[in-house]
């Protein structure tokens, strides 16, 4: 039932340093006749957020317009915090925004050459070990406005050097006791480059080379060799690593290796919207949200989950542009290409989210007639459907005033409405049925079948309406941000981003009523609930018990009259 949108699918090219960069350095032929070669290069410690889509679109976007190549590469250098599932949860989000990589990396196949790459530094004077403890180290370090102090091992010999590392390595040092560090300058202005550790003890058992290796890179160290040894041309990645930038390139001058060159860019930010893994995976451990996959969560399955789709995230992210101050970004800018993406796409439905139950007194009992509705207005190939009509229907409860407040056009005693493709109503009485629930009588114009009628009589409303024998039962459930704040981080001193969740991000609705066609949705369906908003079915759904996510309201006309008159 999904249709493309071939508008959304070309998102615009906007333009932007980075790509006048590459242009530039394509130019001068930079790295000789050498395809432009870039990489996403994700840590496996958490599921990839919407911030991640900007720097694989900017990746693997920038890379295919030039006619180059992008490696997907994990920078697994931390045992601790790094696990299979999200190695694979990053594989799938990746292939779900619409990019496939050229080879599939990660730093630990690289620990052998990092490992020779230590060494050599040592022998030519360049790293040493240091029994600081990790306390010591950062005393010693100074601050930005003084300078650190060596420490007492800075000097020791290469050999002692090399026998202590080549004992690190063998697992004779329990953790922490000893690190190699790069011996540069401890009074730098910079302090990345204030003898940077390169690499610490650890007797933790990696998810790839298990435990082969008691001594592991620091990610400094690893990741500017990393992008060496792949030939990356361009390295792409946010501003926060502008200042590892020259540490970067001081280990590629020492070893006299490939020269990758590293550009910075601003990070995504969203308002109302946390994009840190270390807090999100907080929001999981701590059940604030259902996993990682949770609807409200600004991650890329999250996102899928609820229903976006990879075309609207794409355009959302090329549209909020690149530059070289971090900004941030309205979160109403991704849900309007969303809505936009899926007006074209989406198969219209009939739903009552709040049902109140119609009777059509005049209507013959026992009768059920098919009225024809197009599947959408936006796209004359999505075709038409048949939806059972009959003499008891469900309307939203929303749609009905005993007592009508003033410009309430929808259905109120002695007022007549269309049934969307179906009939012209009047409203007559309000009565209690036996289980105690309120019940609308009132009668029908046979003559207005299909929603119009033959002597113009003109109506104020069409509402969506459900066949009460032919509907099915759906759970519902309806998200709202997961922050009220638009800076989340926006806290009283002493508080964190917690203080600022949503207790209302999730309601889930019991008791929808649904036309029958879909008891057939699939999981990759969008339907828009006619009048209410976008929908998806959720992966919960069981035949016997459908589910489905509330992707975004469309926008509500009467809510906004009715804020505005202060009701
Ligand atoms: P987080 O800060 O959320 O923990 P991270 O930067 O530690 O993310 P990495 O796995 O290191 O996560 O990120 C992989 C790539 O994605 C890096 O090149 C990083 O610059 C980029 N990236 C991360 N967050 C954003 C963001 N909000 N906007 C744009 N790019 C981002
Ligand atoms: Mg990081």
């Amino acid at each position: 039932m999904t249709n493309s949108n071939p508008e959304s699918q070309n998102a615009p090219t906007l333009s932007n340093f980075l790509r006048d960069q590459i242009a530039e350095d394509v130019r001068i032929k930079k790295y000789g006749d050498a395809q432009v070669q870039t990489r996403f290069p994700p840590e496996p410690n958490g599921y990839l957020h919407i911030g991640h889509a900007k720097a694989i679109c900017i990746d693997f976007g920038l890379a295919d317009e030039f006619g180059g190549k992008t490696n997907l590469r994990f920078d697994d250098t931390n045992p601790e915090k790094e696990e299979q599932e999200y190695v694979d949860s990053i594989m799938a989000d990746v292939r779900w925004l619409g990019f496939q990589w050229d080879r599939l990396c990660y730093a630990s196949d690289y620990f052998g050459q990092l490992y020779e790459w230590a060494v050599q530094l040592i022998k030519a004077g360049k790293a040493y070990v240091d029994d600081l403890t990790a306390d010591e180290i950062r005393q010693h370090r100074g601050t930005l406005t003084e300078p650190g102090k060596d420490s007492p091992y800075r000097n020791r010999s290469v050999e002692e050097n090399l026998d202590l590392f080549t004992r690190m390595k063998a697992g004779e040092f329990p953790d922490g006791t000893r690190v190699l560090r790069a011996k540069i300058d401890m009074a730098s202005p910079n302090l990345n480059m204030r003898d940077p550790v390169m690499y610490r003890i650890l007797h933790a058992s990696h998810q790839r080379t298990g435990d082969q290796w008691c001594i592991y890179p620091m990610y400094d160290y690893a990741h500017g060799q990393s992008d060496s040894l792949e030939c990356v041309t361009h390295s792409m990645c946010t501003l926060e690593f502008a200042d590892h930038q020259p540490l970067y390139r001081w280990y590629i001058e020492q070893l006299g290796i490939f020269p990758s060159q590293q550009f910075e860019f601003d990070r995504l930010n969203i308002t109302y919207t946390v994009l840190s893994k270390r807090r999100l995976i907080q929001f999981v451990q701590e059940k604030r949200v259902n996993g990682w996959d949770d609807p409200r969560m600004p991650t890329l399955s999250g996102y899928r989950r609820r229903g976006f789709t990879p075309e609207a995230i794409r355009t959302f992210v090329s549209a909020s542009g690149v530059s070289r101050t971090n900004g941030s970004t309205d979160i109403e800018m991704l849900e309007h290409f969303q809505r936009d993406d899926l007006n074209h796409r989406a198969s219209r439905a009939m739903a009552v989210l709040h049902p109140l139950k119609l009777i059509i007194d005049n209507y013959p009992e026992g009768q059920t007639e098919l009225v024809e509705v197009a599947n959408n207005p936006e796209d004359p190939t999505a075709g038409t459907r048949q939806v059972p009509f009959s003499r008891e229907v469900y309307i939203e409860q929303d749609d009905f005033r005993e007592v009508p407040p003033p410009k309430y056009y929808r259905l109120s005693p002695g007022k007549e409405v269309r049934l969307r493709n179906a009939y012209f109503v009047t409203a007559k009485s309000v009565q209690k049925s036996a289980d105690g629930s309120l019940e609308v009588h009132c009668t029908y114009d046979p003559a207005s079948r299909g929603g119009n009628s033959p002597d113009g009589r003109k109506v104020k409303s069409t509402m969506h309406w459900v066949s009460a024998a032919h509907a099915i039962s759906a759970e519902i459930r309806i998200y709202e941000k997961l922050f009220t704040k638009p800076d989340p981080n926006d806290f009283a001193e002493g508080g964190s981003v917690l203080d600022n969740l949503n207790p209302n991000s999730l309601e889930i609705l019991l008791g929808a009523k649904l036309e029958p066609s879909l008891a057939n949705a699939k999981l990759e369906d969008r339907f828009q609930f006619e009048r209410v908003g976008y929908f998806c079915l959720d992966p919960d759904s069981t035949p016997a018990r459908l589910v489905f996510n509330r992707t975004l309201p469309l926008k509500d006309t009467w809510a906004k009259i009715e804020k505005k008159s202060g009701a």
